[in-house]
């Protein structure tokens, strides 16, 4: 069976062409983490979903989608050549870094998704003080996607967000709020109370979703 295709495309900002490799068949069998990250090969190859130009650094979810008109001028700024040129940083999570730096402005929500898959390449890395600061910016960037659009699964991946960076006060606080939201299915109604136990415990480890509901992030980018 064949999981991976090779796609030409060109680069929207510099015009020059090259392969990338696209996850065909996403057989990620198992169970979800409590953030959403998902089990199988979608969990080792999400890197691919990030397409980055190997001649001028740019990134993107899909190389054929037009730019807006800030992406020349946010390239060009001393941050983001910054992390394209941080030899630190592997290339999963600097994939993901300067994508999520490159929506901060045009798409808060999609930014904040990025910032936690960031996290996630910088937990596989064992950069634990990268994953925590891409975790404080899917904080942010989520939070703010929720003054203008309330989304159910967003405000529970923020309660996991708080209790991976240890704030166990404030993600106890998310989860009780979101408990007394009286519209909320019984299973995420279960999500949080297992998370305040694990705030209890001051538990900051990845765990999967109770039960055997897989519950999906519903979907943020434009090819996934
Ligand atoms: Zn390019």
């Amino acid at each position: 069976m064949k999981f991976i295709n090779n796609v030409k495309k060109k680069c929207p900002v510099c015009q020059n062409e090259h392969n990338y490799q696209k996850l065909l068949e996403n057989n990620s069998f198992g169970m979800r983490d409590l953030d959403t990250r998902p089990p199988g090969m979608m969990r080792n190859m999400m890197h691919l979903l990030v397409e980055k130009c190997p001649v001028c650094g740019y990134v993107s979810y899909d190389m054929n989608q037009p730019i807006t008109s800030s992406t020349k001028s946010i390239m060009e700024s001393a941050k983001y050549q910054e992390i394209l040129h941080d030899d630190e940083l592997n290339f999963a999570i600097k994939k993901f870094m300067l994508l999520g730096y490159l929506l901060e402005n045009s798409d808060v929500k999609k930014a904040g998704i990025t910032y936690l898959r960031s996290a996630w390449m910088a937990d596989d890395a064992k950069k634990p003080q990268i994953a925590m600061k891409m975790r404080s910016k899917a904080i942010k960037f989520l939070e703010l996607s929720l003054k203008t659009e309330e989304d159910e699964n967003v405000s529970l991946i923020i309660v996991d967000l708080y209790r991976r960076i240890r704030m166990f006060d404030e993600a106890k606080e998310e989860a009780e709020y979101r408990l007394n939201n009286l519209g909320l299915p019984k299973y995420k109604k279960n999500i949080l109370l297992y998370q305040i136990k694990l705030c209890q415990e001051h538990d900051d480890l990845d765990h999967t979703i109770p039960g055997n509901y897989d519950y999906t992030l519903e979907r943020v980018d434009d090819d996934e």
